[in-house]
């Protein structure tokens, strides 16, 4: 688009104009490849001479319209959609990291994350260490190493709810000449933009909100553009040095600062590891970002309803939603996020894990399920689900307890949530 649209708009119009007599609707091409009247033109692709596609397994034109949507309403330079937001995490971690590398991880991240992480990823060799969502500058400075090479974090972490000070994750990384990476699935761009706040990376799982109706898993990387990959030369030899596989390419090189992450990810990652996008959810994401901004205010309404409501239960031992005055988190929410957060409320009982089981087998609107931010009403019990690998100590860690439940508000009406809620309640 000409001229730098408001979000809404860039939510329903973003990254395709169609031209004259062209469809208004981004066509799907579902089509694994793509012809060429000459190999000198395929060749050129092949040496990253010319932009075009060859495979789907690298690239798409559908998803590269949604891939351009994402990246506007982040205010990003470059993006590419994956197929889950597991592989836009790894990605975005082992674009620059490798074996003997080292990585600074906030401990309040969703569980897969963390197994990722702390198990997969340890396995290729590259070392994880996790530190509290509420590290001060001077003890994060001191967790770097020579060997350090990103810093990642979520914006609100799920299920913890807790919200990272961006400008200091990012200002430390920085200072320590790595990039800061984080995952804004649940604050999504229209509540939170961390470019904004230094953030280099953003990723997502869009399965999320910003697919909003549970249809589609997929994923997708935003990289800011402004990290000086070759100011740090030393530490990024992946971008700064010749990609043999890649006839000698110099990634950071040949596409600057603006398209060198993305680039490699694309070129190199997706050609080996293939976690691609289908053409036809990369369609169904972009119907969900169509409304996202509309559903996001509802989402937040009734997340704030519902929280308020729940912190004054007699049966509740705690509520955590940084839109509740009070909260832990309340005064960076309120920086970062000042026109609401999420739908994601976390909430304990008093009593035991079996009383939380009970609650959560007596809701009726409420659905349980391994599936957060959606327009249906969904919840969860992490230590019986999502978090059940980890040791109580790491539960500890990641702000989890026995009776936490993490409830999703959807898009009904909130009356319904707090009846049903009540209901549950009752039965404990
Ligand atoms: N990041 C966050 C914050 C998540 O909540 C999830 C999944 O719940 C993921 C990443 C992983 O995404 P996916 O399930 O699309 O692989």
């Amino acid at each position: 688009m000409a001229n730098k649209k408001r979000i809404e708009t860039v939510c329903v119009q973003g990254g395709y104009t169609p031209k004259n007599g062209e469809p208004r609707q981004i066509p799907i091409y579902q089509s694994t490849t793509f012809k060429y009247d000459t190999s000198e033109d395929m060749g050129k692709l092949f040496d990253l001479e010319a932009s075009g596609y060859f495979y789907t397994r690298l690239q798409n034109p559908t998803n590269d319209l949604v891939a351009n949507k994402l990246c506007e309403l982040e205010g990003g330079a470059a993006a590419m959609l994956t197929s889950s937001g597991q592989a836009a995490n790894f990605y975005s971690i082992f674009n620059i990291a490798n074996c003997g590398d080292h990585v600074i991880s906030s401990s309040a991240i969703y569980g897969g994350t963390f197994n990722l992480f702390a198990n997969t990823m340890k396995k290729m060799g590259i070392e994880f260490t996790f530190v509290s969502p509420d590290i001060t500058e001077e003890e994060l400075d001191k967790c770097f190493k020579p060997n350090t090479k990103a810093v990642f974090g979520e914006t609100i972490a799920n299920p913890a709810l807790a919200v990272l000070d961006i400008e200091l994750f990012a200002n430390v990384a920085h200072k320590h000449g790595v990039p800061f990476i984080i995952d804004n699935t649940f604050a999504t761009p229209i509540n939170c933009r961390p470019i904004e706040w230094g953030a280099d990376i953003v990723t997502h799982s869009t399965t999320k909100y910003i697919d909003g109706h549970g249809t589609s898993v997929g994923g997708a990387i935003i990289d800011a553009g402004k990290f000086d990959w070759m100011k740090h030369a030393d530490k990024f030899p992946g971008l700064c040095t010749p990609d043999e596989s890649y006839h000698g390419i110099v990634y950071a090189e040949k596409f600057g600062k603006e398209g060198a992450f993305i680039t490699k990810a694309t070129a190199q990652l997706m050609r080996d590891f293939g976690s691609i996008q289908s053409p036809q959810h990369a369609f169904y994401i972009n119907l969900g970002l169509e409304s996202l901004h509309v559903r996001m205010k509802r989402h937040c309404e009734n997340g704030q309803k519902v929280a308020e409501f729940l912190s004054k239960h007699p049966k509740i031992e705690w509520v955590r939603y940084c839109g509740l005055p009070g909260d832990k988190y309340y005064e960076l929410g309120q920086k970062y996020m000042p026109n609401g957060s999420c739908g994601v409320v976390s909430f304990a009982l008093k009593g035991t894990r079996k009383d939380a089981e009970t609650f959560m087998k007596n809701l009726k609107v409420a659905a349980i399920e391994t599936h957060v931010a959606d327009a249906r009403t969904c919840c969860l019990h992490p230590a019986n689900a999502t978090h059940r690998q980890m040791t109580d100590k790491q539960l500890e860690e990641a702000g989890i307890t026995p009776t936490l439940i993490r409830y999703s508000c959807g898009i009904e009406n909130a009356d319904d949530l707090i009846e049903d809620i009540n209901n549950a309640l009752e039965k404990v």
